[in-house]
């Protein structure tokens, strides 16, 4: 069976065929980073680590590059970084924060099993790259100089009569029609309102470097340029599959495909564009004046990544996702049963029914389904479907560690009920003190299954006192 994609760009799932299977090329829009990620940024992290699995599976580890960028030049980071740090240089505060955040970053999509990136590359590490692409710009008439600002011009992009594709065609929206939506506070600088800025001035204090287009006072980069050149600089002018939040669409992405595409006169930047869906959680939009707004990193004190990660591929990733309580709970639920049954298992190849639903544009619910499958399997007897189901985990993501410690990080991670082990305790000392045994020993055995070992002794009265602690 062979890959086939959801294109935003064309609206329809085609075969995919890589321009050079020796080396397939994908990049990621990554995050900006001034702050804990949110469970919402890391559905693309996770849906892309899934994609990336699959290409290197089907075409083998070596050859695929997964690029995903940080973005460590932006207004939010400057903010931030005042402050966080007052008193301290503007750029030494930015440079704490970004390093900072990036590890945060790190350690979060670790702990969800994402696999790094072929390259990471950072926007302020190639400045060179940027200002090339827009001399290349102002040089073919597709970009103009206007106080100390670079401005696109999309009219210019779509008045040439060449191999270009319309500006909108990503995103389905038509010139005329950003025009006439346009709001009328436009600044000065710019010749139309649709123009976007490939380069501005730097504000006393904020991070410069020279600027581009004989513009005499340093400046920075606007954001989607960063992207263009960090696509370029790690993929070439045209590769195979371009990715990122349904959120990016437009302006960043549409913005993307004009800048490389007239830089570089092609009619594609990215064969494919792929898209996940949002996340909401409980139902609502998250955000902060929601109080609904929460870190991977608060998500990962109270569960495993595993959860975090399989909870996420429930929902096929251009659906929309609504993440509720109920859904980890169920989410962990299976992985028990999983990890349970696929504890022990000889070393194997993936299921069919897996890599199938995989590459029929990542359908990662008729996925599960299969998972099932091979447990129920299993659980009948089948050894080669105990295999099959590690090996899929595996494959996934997923049994990094093996079944024993997922037990002991799972109680960790889930947090102990104090209160409902005591309670427990309480009741078994109290049918051993009527000398119920077989009552005393039912509750031990609870309790162990809970991982609880107890400890019977007695107390400075003589009377019997039993403390417990998590097996390790
Ligand atoms: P940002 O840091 O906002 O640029 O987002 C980084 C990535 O996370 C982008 O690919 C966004 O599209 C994606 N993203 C942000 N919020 C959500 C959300 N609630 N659901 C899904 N993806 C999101
Ligand atoms: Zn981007």
């Amino acid at each position: 069976m062979e890959l086939r994609l959801y294109d935003t760009l064309t609206k329809e799932k085609r075969p995919f065929q890589p321009l050079d299977p020796g080396n397939v090329r994908m990049y990621v829009c990554g995050p900006t980073v001034y702050d804990f990620a949110h469970i919402g940024n890391a559905r693309p992290v996770i849906v892309f680590d899934v994609l990336f699995r699959l290409l290197r599976q089907v075409y083998g580890a070596d050859h695929v590059t997964y690029v995903r960028n940080i973005t460590d030049v932006d207004d939010k980071i400057n903010a931030r970084a005042a402050r966080d740090f007052p008193g301290v240089p503007l750029n030494e505060a930015i440079r704490k924060v970004t390093e900072e955040t990036e590890k945060q970053f790190h350690e979060d999509v670790d702990a969800l099993g994402c696999l790094r990136p072929t390259v990471e590359p950072r926007a302020t590490e190639h400045i060179a790259e940027m200002r090339s692409i827009i001399e290349k710009l102002v040089a073919g008439g597709f970009a103009y100089v206007a106080e100390d600002h670079v401005l696109f011009s999309p009219q210019a992009m779509d008045a040439a009569n060449s191999v270009l594709p319309r500006y909108g065609a990503l995103a389905k929206r038509s010139l005329d029609e950003m025009i006439a939506g346009a709001r009328v506070d436009v600044a000065p600088y710019k010749r139309d309102v649709t123009d976007f800025v490939l380069w501005k001035p730097s504000k006393p204090g904020e991070p410069s470097w020279p600027s581009p287009a004989g513009i005499t006072t340093p400046g920075r980069p606007g954001w989607h340029v960063e992207c263009s050149a960090m696509a370029w600089k790690h993929l070439g002018e045209h590769f195979d599959i371009h990715g990122g939040g349904i959120d990016l669409v437009f302006p960043h992405h549409e913005n993307e495909v004009a800048q490389s595409c007239c830089a570089f006169h092609r009619s594609r930047m990215a064969n494919f564009w792929m898209h996940n869906g949002f996340l909401q959680v409980e139902g609502e939009k998250m955000s902060k004046s929601l109080g609904n707004f929460v870190t991977i990193r608060e998500l990962l004190a109270d569960w495993p990544g595993e959860v975090l990660r399989l909870n996420m591929l429930k929902t096929h990733y251009r659906s929309p996702i609504d993440w509720t309580l109920k859904g980890l709970e169920e989410s962990e639920k299976t992985l028990d049963d999983w990890y349970r049954t696929a504890a022990d298992a000889q070393s194997g190849q993936p299921a069919d029914g897996v890599i199938e639903a995989l590459l029929d544009d990542m359908n990662t619910p008729q996925m599960i389904a299969a998972l099932h499958g091979l447990r129920h399997n299993a659980l009948s007897g089948g050894e080669a479907a105990r295999t099959e189901l590690a090996a899929s985990l595996r494959l996934l993501g997923f049994l990094s560690e093996g079944a024993a410690q997922w037990e002991s990080r799972k109680r960790q991670g889930s947090g102990i009920d104090a209160a409902q082990i005591e309670r427990l305790i309480g009741e078994r000392t109290a049918a051993r003190a009527r000398k119920d045994f077989k009552e005393s020993d039912r509750i031990r055995d609870e309790l162990a299954a809970m991982g609880v070992v107890l400890k019977d002794g007695k107390g400075p009265d003589g009377k019997p006192v039993t403390t417990w602690e998590i097996e390790r």
